[in-house]
């Protein structure tokens, strides 16, 4: 009692200073000392009053391994008087940091954090080469796009490193316009040999060896319809779908099959899309490409670049359905989204046109295997995502709601549990102990930032970022620090740079692009974003931002009185569409959304998870990898390394059929392995959990597997 009496007395008496400790303390750290991020060049620390910034000196030291420590150099300074901010000079590699604050002659803070490894990418037997174009044709993101359709042998080279690298074990090939003479010459030998290539918007030499002639370029804007009566088409979706960006009109030559038909232009005119040929007597196909696929997966997903920054819709502020939106009172255009296909992933089916291609070049060769997208052979999540806008109770009922509707001995990694997020405003009724309480138990909570619903700068959008980390950390300093965002009004006012922003800050999730207004989706459910996959952002130079860019499906004001719609979605997920989907969601309390969500996911046995849960399935799903095929005569065998995080629930897919074989029996380590078929975008499949070891794949061309994986005779 004394000692308080002291202290509050002190400043009454103004005298006996010497008793104060003048240091400024700290309010909030980042990153969160003893925690573990990923790489960033962040580090800020936010104190309890202003510092003079001209003496404030900032030391970092990073120690990785039995390696000698080492200093970090970044610069310094002091943001609105109390916080400062130390950007390094470059992206911290993975290694232990030991973080130390002076000012005013005083130690300030003094913490340590962990800078995670990644995983890198065993590149050894890998069965596809990405040979790269330039950057600024988005060549990156074909890396991306095998990553999220579940390839994970694949590595990539430039065109220069391509004339010497050793192309055994190689078996497709993705390549981008022409290389030179001796490039073309080695991969035309190659083909002959018995090579898959898939040649995208292919010139010179390798349209020659594609059977295709390219005549004209198309202004970038058009559909294309791809053949479903047969593979590889068989199985994708049947209507005209959009392509944006680079495409060329082609003519196919009479020994090269037309399986996709390009639509252009005011009159409709059509052009092959996409070509397959075959080369040589050893099996060697070129499929030919006439749009460029990265490119128009990009910008399916993110819109119009062009459009970036504009307020096309009149409602201000400027938001990422600005950057689809066509109607603009002073620049009028068509919408860039076809909202008469809104209700198909046009991205996703694109991207699986292009896997599609892949296994069915290999139908004479050796399989590729790859991964389910979700856990186990879930076809659809929901991403429950509240923003609470400062109520008494909403977020703890939500929570409660979903943790009364979970099944007792419900298992997080295997998405039993029914879990969500919640973005809360400061003046959120959430109180610490709950909020521990549920984080405990698999709930996600973070700050809803706001930048007021106004377009932001960088400056200001990391600032606000910056205050709202800082007020939660403040309000609940034992939780984690959030790893996905949604901001209020979803004000996006650029192309990536929310993104980039968010990604300094750890924050890998982003939950922004969000399927509204209802009038000019004609009330439909669908995606805004053509994808109900969380895929990474890219920049328009090609630069990967890792920060998963998740759509807001099904957001409240616009399904709740159209219950039918959201029902639509899952059915189509299930149904033979094959329109699959984590699909994100907004609940903001003012409305029963949330218990008719709960009630839908039920009926429909859809998991119902967080953000931070589907980052961390993403992170696993993507540390996980199938290495070092070997193909023999009628056995496929590769390693499997799951990571531990997919807690067994990673699903491996293996195509049924090879060379006129089918799949047989599968073993791991020797050990049998029990196995379902499913028929999945039109290629029957053998699916099973992913274990660690090395699995043993036997085609037969004599016995064939009935729906339950046991082998019976013909
Ligand atoms: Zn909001």
């Amino acid at each position: 009692m004394l000692s308080i009496f002291v202290v509050l007395c002190v400043p009454i008496l103004g005298a006996a200073a010497v008793f104060i400790d003048h240091r400024p303390h700290t309010v909030a750290i980042f990153p969160k000392p003893s925690s573990e991020v990923a790489t960033l060049k962040n580090i800020r620390v936010a104190f309890d009053r202003p510092l003079a910034a001209e003496q404030v000196r900032v030391t970092i030291e990073g120690k990785a391994g039995d390696a000698a420590p080492f200093a970090i150099k970044g610069s310094v300074h002091v943001q609105t008087g109390n916080t400062i901010n130390f950007a390094a000079d470059q992206t911290l590699a993975p290694a232990n940091y030991h973080v130390t604050i002076h000012a005013e002659d005083k130690q300030l803070a003094d913490w340590r954090f962990t800078v995670a490894d990644t995983p890198r990418n065993d590149e050894s037997g890998a069965p596809i080469l990405i040979v790269g174009g330039d950057a600024s044709d988005l060549n990156p993101y074909y890396t991306e796009i095998l990553s999220a359709e579940g390839f994970t042998g694949f590595k990539t080279a430039s065109k220069s490193e391509f004339a010497k690298l050793d192309l055994a074990g190689i078996q497709s090939i993705i390549v981008s316009g022409d290389l030179d003479n001796s490039g073309s010459a080695r991969l035309k030998e190659w083909v002959e040999n018995g090579g898959n290539l898939v040649a995208v918007m292919p010139t010179g030499a390798l349209a020659d060896l594609a059977g295709v002639k390219a005549l004209s370029v198309i202004n970038g804007e058009g559909y294309f319809q791809i053949d479903t009566g047969s593979a590889p088409g068989k199985g994708l979706v049947s209507q005209p779908i959009q392509f944006h960006g680079d495409a060329k009109r082609f003519a196919a030559n009479d020994d090269a099959r037309v399986f996709a038909t390009l639509i252009s232009g005011p009159d409709k005119s059509t052009s092959p899309a996409a070509t397959i040929r075959t080369v040589g007597a050893n099996g060697g196909q070129v499929a030919a490409l006439a749009f460029n696929l990265a490119k128009s997966v990009v910008f399916t997903r993110q819109g119009n670049p062009a459009w970036a920054g504009q307020d096309r819709d009149g409602m201000a502020p400027v938001r990422p359905n600005d950057l689809f939106f066509g109607n603009s009172k002073t620049d009028p255009q068509p919408d860039y989204l076809d909202v008469n296909n809104a209700q198909i992933p046009q991205a996703d089916e694109t991207m699986r046109l292009l896997t599609n291609v892949l296994e069915y070049m290999q139908r004479d060769a050796s399989p590729i295997p790859r991964f389910w997208y979700f856990p186990k052979d879930y076809k659809a999540a929901l991403v429950m995502a509240a923003d609470d806008h400062g109520t008494k109770d909403g977020t703890r009922n939500f929570f409660e709601m979903l943790d009364l509707a979970s099944p007792a001995g419900c298992d997080m990694t295997q998405w039993t549990c029914a879990r969500a997020t919640s973005f809360i405003y400061p003046d959120s009724g959430l109180s610490n102990s709950d909020a521990e309480f549920y984080n405990s138990i698999g709930f996600d909570t973070g700050a809803h930032v706001t930048t007021n619903c106004e377009d932001w700068t960088r400056e200001s959008l990391d600032n606000s970022i910056a205050a709202y980390l800082s007020f939660f950390q403040v309000r609940f300093p034992e939780l984690p620090t959030q790893r996905g965002s949604r901001l209020h009004c979803i004000a996006w006012s650029d192309y990536t740079t929310q993104a980039e922003v968010e990604r300094s800050w750890d924050i890998r999730f982003d939950m922004n692009y969000y399927h509204w207004p209802k009038d000019w989706l004609k009330n439909k459910s669908g995606f805004m974003t053509g994808s109900g996959l969380p895929m990474r952002f890219s920049k328009t130079d090609g630069e990967i931002i890792d920060v998963y860019q998740q759509e807001t499906h099904l957001v409240d004001e616009v399904f709740v009185d159209n219950l039918p719609a959201v029902e639509e979605l899952f059915a189509k997920a299930f149904g033979p569409e094959g329109f699959y989907g984590a699909f994100g969601t907004h609940f903001d309390f003012n409305n029963d959304f949330a218990p008719k969500m709960i009630e839908l996911a039920h009926k429909w046995q859809v998991p119902m998870i967080s953000a931070a849960q589907l980052l961390d399935w993403e992170n696993a799903r993507s540390h996980s990898q199938i290495s070092d095929l070997q193909w023999g005569v009628q056995t496929l065998q590769f390693k499997m390394q799951a990571a531990p995080a997919t807690g067994g629930a990673l699903t491996t897919m293996v195509p049924m059929r090879t060379n006129d074989m089918v799949l047989a029996a599968i073993s791991l380590d020797g050990k049998p392995v029990e196995f379902k078929t499913a028929e999945i975008k039109g290629v029957q499949y053998a699916l099973f959990p992913s274990a660690n070891g090395t699995y043993s794949i036997r085609y037969n061309s004599s016995f064939s597997a009935d729906e339950t994986g046991s082998v019976s005779p013909l």
